[in-house]
């Protein structure tokens, strides 16, 4: 039988405690048990982890770019290996059904692997010279040791990304992983350590985020920092970044439209966009939330919706059959809550859901509204959770001034069988990512990342690498 571990830090190739000895609990969604502890770091664990990471990229910086790529598959590999037990853990620690905590272990042993490839691949430029005899050379340089901050909700993918770039180039890293699915991650990072990656090249801290960040960020040895999380906060830790003149990643919050014309293939429309929105309980920072259904299909989509949003079984994600596990903490139950009343409040038709489910663990009903209004909270807050808005449009201006109208541009999608409407909203939509007809988001090659408050900075492809790259000029005469 599994057992749930504590979790320790990982600090210059040691799985250590935290140097204070504190720790924090960690909470089962389902069962609102606790099921283990996490080390908390201090200043003495990062200032350890900062030598380490210093250490650990002069090393790693100077490993060649082939070792590097195979000590990564090793350790894609070994993650595979594992993916039973670790999906086990994720799934008791953040709630999702065990079938979505393997897809994303299979998919981060995919990153790794991708990453491990494009390490190979980090080419420089000669360029033609004015003067008879002289060389000039643009070569790629690791940036340096890198601060990661991530969050809960996908507790691997999303360090998984951050961690396989900065290895690809040769940089160090110091992970600030999620306190509240801390094991998953731990295993992660345990797969490289059995891989052999060297000591330093890879620390792991848990502790109080903010106190963490405003530590790690403006610290001489760090040098580019790379956040997920909400909008507010990535614009703090930017805003720091930038003070110290620190690179930064930041992929921040969305409130993705999903627009359904007239042509549109229903019953597709309607089986891709259900499962991206009830995935992992809505909380999901590219998850679709506010549908747009032009007025000759709205009502037929809306029927659809709604019994799909009602076929949903939602429990405990270690039980076979569930497709909808717990929300990942109490705060998002509250917070669906208070959106719902809001919008109700305001003119909004509930349609189905709208509900917490028991009161033992945090589970909460697929929720569907209708005619919500652009004043209500959902409509400009990201819900992060599984609530989907559908509301009707007439004309393709009016869809394109809605799916613009909020300060975020992240994901976005569209289904329809005109050439002209999809190279259209190509063209005119604000968002970093748009994927018409289908889900095409989040593969290891594509990028991956937001416009205006969304964030900056990709997550994916060749562009991904480069920004944990550097640029330098060198030219020189025989
Ligand atoms: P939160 O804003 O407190 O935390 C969000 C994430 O940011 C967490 O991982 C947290 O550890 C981290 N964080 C918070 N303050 C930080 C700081 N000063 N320095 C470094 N890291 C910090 O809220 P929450 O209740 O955990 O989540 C609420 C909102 O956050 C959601 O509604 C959603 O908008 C956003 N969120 C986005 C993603 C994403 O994938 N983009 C993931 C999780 C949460």
């Amino acid at each position: 039988m599994q057992t749930y571990p504590n979790v320790h830090l990982f600090i210059n190739g040691e799985w250590c405690r935290a140097m204070g000895g504190e720790t924090i609990p960690v909470i089962d969604p389902a069962t609102e048990e606790a099921i283990g502890m996490v080390a908390h770091a201090r200043k003495a664990d990062l200032d350890l982890a900062l030598e380490a990471s210093e250490q650990g990229f002069r090393n790693w910086r100077d490993t060649s770019a082939f070792e590097r790529s195979k000590l990564m598959r090793k350790a894609a590999d070994i993650l595979r290996s594992r993916i039973e037990a670790i999906a086990w853990l994720m799934t008791r620690e953040q709630g999702k059904p065990i079938a979505q905590s393997k897809t994303e272990i299979i998919n981060a042993a995919d990153t790794i692997d991708w990453f491990a490839e494009e390490a190979r691949r980090t080419y420089g430029q000669m360029i033609p010279a004015r003067f008879g005899g002289a060389q000039q050379m643009a070569i790629k340089f690791p940036v340096g040791p890198v601060a990661a901050f991530t969050p809960w909700n996908f507790p691997i993918n999303q360090i998984v990304r951050k961690l396989s770039a900065a290895l690809s180039t040769g940089c160090s890293i110091i992970i600030k992983a999620p306190e509240e699915t801390p094991a998953s991650p731990a295993e992660l990072i345990r797969a490289f350590a059995d891989a052999g990656i060297p000591e330093g090249v890879i620390n792991l801290v848990y502790g109080t985020p903010a106190e963490i960040s405003e530590y790690l960020i403006p610290h001489p040895v760090i040098r580019k920092i790379s956040f997920t999380g909400s909008t507010p906060v990535g614009k703090h830790l930017a805003s720091l970044a930038g003070k110290h003149m620190k690179r930064a990643t930041m992929e921040l919050g969305g409130h993705a439209p999903v627009i359904i014309f007239d042509d549109a293939d229903l019953e597709r429309a309607m089986e891709v966009t259900s499962m991206a929105k009830f995935r992992n309980a809505g909380q999901v920072c590219t998850a679709p939330t506010r549908f747009l259904a032009q007025d000759g299909i709205a009502d037929r989509f809306m029927d659809g919706f709604v019994k799909s949003a009602q076929a949903i079984r939602v429990g405990n994600g270690l039980e076979e059959g569930v497709t909808m596990g717990p929300l990942a903490n109490d705060r998002r139950i509250s917070a669906m809550e208070d959106m719902i009343q809001d919008a109700v409040s305001k003119g909004a038709t509930l349609k189905t859901g709208g509900k917490r489910i028991g009161n033992k663990g945090y589970f909460f009903e697929p929720t569907v509204l209708a005619d919500v209004p652009p004043s209500a909270k959902m409509m400009n807050d990201e819900p992060f959770g599984p609530i989907a808005i559908v509301n009707r449009f007439s004309h393709f201006d009016d869809a394109i001034a809605e799916a613009n109208r909020l300060p975020v541009g992240l994901g976005s999608y569209a289904f329809t069988r005109s050439a002209k409407t999809a190279h259209d909203l190509s063209r005119r939509i604000e968002a970093g990512m748009l994927t018409i007809n289908h889900n095409g988001f989040g593969l290891p090659e594509v990028p991956f990342g937001g416009i205006k408050d969304s964030g900056y900075g990709t997550e994916g492809g060749s562009e991904a690498v480069e920004t944990y790259l550097e640029t330098r000029f060198i030219s020189q005469m025989s």
